[in-house]
C-alpha cells in the first residue's frame, strides 16, 4: 500500500513530530560521524521553510531502558545546530511536563530535540501509553528514520496510531530507489552478496534470486557455499549448520536459470593480521590451518567483468576482511566495478563503510543509510515503521 509522503500533508505552521535516525557513533562524548544527521537535513529544512514547529526524536546507542549520561543527545543537538545554522533546543526527557511545556512553547521554525528515546523501556516495548504521550506533543507525525524502520517501536510505529502521518524525504528516497530496483529493474540486474552470517542473508538471497539475472557470492558467505559444494576450506569461517541452505540456494538458482558465481581463488592466511603470511590459492587448495579472507585476483577480475555487464546492481556484504588493507583488494575491485554501473545500490553497514574506504561512495547511485532495515527491505519484508504510516 503506498504511503503518504511529507509533501502530501499540509504542515504549514503545525507542530510536527519527526522520528529521525541520529544513532551516531560518539568518541569522547563528541559525534564522530555526522552522516546520519546530514541525511535528515532535507526533511528538517523543508519543515523550517514551512514555518513548522519541529520536534525531533531519536535513539542513540543501547542504553537498555535506563538513563545513561554518556548517551544523552546534547552533542547531537550541537552538531545539528551547527549544520542548520540555528538554535536547536534540547531537553532531558521525551514525555511528561518538561516535554509538554517545551513543545507548547515552540514558535514557528523552532527546533526541539527530545532526549534519547531508549532511556525509556517503553520505547522498544512499543508501549501504547508512551506512544500516545509522544503523539500528544504534536499535530502530525513524520518518520524519517530508515535505519530503524524495521523495528516496531513506540517512536517508529506506535505513535502513528494517534496522528496523521507520512514518510520523510530520506525514507521516501530509500524506498523509491530500492523499490524500483526490486520491482522494475533495468536489466541485466546483478546482486553481489558477501560479508558474514548466511543466517541473516538467506532471505535476501532467496528474494533476490527471483529477480536478478546473475548473483555473485564472496566474503565469508562464499566459504559456506564452497564447503557445501565439497571443497575443503581449511580453517575458514564456515557456517556448518547452513550447508543445506547453501545447497538449496544453488539449486534454486539453477531452477530459475540465474547464474550463481562463486570464487575460483582466494587469499588465505593463518590469522587476520597485516603481517600474516598470505597465499593466493585456488579454492580446491586452501591449506589446512589457513582461512580464506578475501576473494583472489582471478575471482576479482571475473566478478568485475560480470558487474560491468549489469545495468542495475545491488551489493550487500564485503568480499573479504576489508578492514585490513591486505585483505581488501577483492572488495576494492568490486567497489570500483560497481561504481561504473548505471544504477548501483549498496546496503549494509559494513558495505557502506567499504565503499567509503575505497573512495567511490559518491559514484554509487544510492548508499542506503539503513543496515538491518535495508537487508529486510531487500528480503521483500514489510517494514513496520513504514507500514504504520497513513495510506495514500
Ligand atoms: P554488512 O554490514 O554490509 O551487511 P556483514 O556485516 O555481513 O556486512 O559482513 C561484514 C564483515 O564480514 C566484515 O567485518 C568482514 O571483515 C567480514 N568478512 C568478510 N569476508 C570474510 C571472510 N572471508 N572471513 C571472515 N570474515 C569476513
Ligand atoms: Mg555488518
Amino acid at each position: 500500500m503506498p504511503k503518504l509522503t511529507l509533501k502530501d500533508l499540509d504542515v504549514k505552521s503545525k507542530r510536527v513530530l519527526v522520528r529521525v535516525d541520529f544513532n551516531v557513533p560518539l568518541e569522547n562524548g563528541a559525534v564522530a560521524n555526522d552522516i546520519r544527521i546530514r541525511a535528515a537535513l532535507p526533511t528538517i529544512n523543508y519543515l523550517i521553510e514551512n514555518q513548522v514547529r519541529v520536534i525531533l526524536m531519536s535513539h542513540m546507542g543501547r542504553p537498555k531502558g535506563k538513563r545513561d549520561p554518556k548517551l544523552q543527545m546534547d552533542s547531537v543537538a550541537e552538531v545539528l545546530s551547527r549544520l542548520l545554522g540555528r538554535e536547536v533546543k534540547k531537553i532531558d526527557s521525551c514525555v511528561g511536563p518538561e516535554a509538554e511545556k517545551a513543545a507548547a512553547s515552540l514558535s514557528e521554525g523552532d527546533i526541539l530535540l527530545l532526549e534519547n528515546l531508549r532511556f525509556y523501556p517503553e520505547e522498544t516495548a512499543n508501549d501504547p501509553e508512551f506512544a500516545r504521550q509522544l503523539a500528544g506533543l504534536a499535530d502530525i507525525y513524520v518518520n524519517d528514520a530508515f535505519g530503524t524502520a524495521h523495528r516496531a517501536h513506540a517512536s517508529t510505529a506506535g505513535v502513528a496510531e494517534y496522528l496523521p502521518s507520512a514518510m520523510g524525504f530520506l525514507i521516501e528516497k530509500e524506498v523509491s530507489i530500492m523499490g524500483k530496483a526490486l520491482e522494475d529493474p533495468v536489466r541485466p540486474f546483478a546482486a553481489i552478496i558477501g560479508g558474514v552470517k548466511i543466517a541473516d542473508k538467506i532471505g535476501v538471497l532467496t528474494n533476490l534470486l527471483e529477480k536478478v539475472d546473475f548473483i555473485l557470492i564472496g566474503g565469508g558467505m562464499a566459504n559456506t557455499f564452497l564447503k557445501a559444494k565439497g571443497f575443503d576450506m581449511g580453517a575458514s569461517v564456515v557456517e556448518e549448520e547452513k550447508l543445506e541452505d547453501a545447497l538449496e540456494i544453488i539449486k534454486l538458482a539453477q531452477d530459475r536459470g540465474v547464474e550463481l558465481a562463486l570464487p575460483v581463488d582466494v587469499v588465505a592466511a593463518g590469522e587476520i593480521s597485516p603481517d600474516a603470511e598470505r597465499k593466493v590459492v585456488p579454492v580446491d587448495a586452501v591449506p589446512s590451518g589457513m582461512m580464506a579472507l578475501d576473494i583472489g585476483p582471478e575471482t576479482a577480475e571475473k566478478y568485475a567483468g560480470m558487474i560491468s555487464r549489469a545495468r542495475t546492481v545491488v551489493w550487500n556484504g564485503p568480499m573479504g576482511v576489508f578492514e585490513e588493507d591486505v585483505f581488501a583488494k577483492g572488495t576494492e575491485a568490486v567497489a570500483r566495478a560497481v561504481a561504473e554501473v548505471e544504477t548501483s545500490i549498496v546496503g549494509g553497514g559494513d558495505s557502506a563503510a567499504a565503499v567509503e574506504k575505497v573512495g567511490v561512495s559518491d559514484r554509487i547511485t544510492h548508499v542506503s543509510t539503513g543496515g538491518g532495515a535495508s537487508l529486510e527491505f531487500l528480503e521483500g519484508k514489510v517494514l513496520p515503521g513504514i507500514a504504520a504510516l497513513t495510506d495514500k
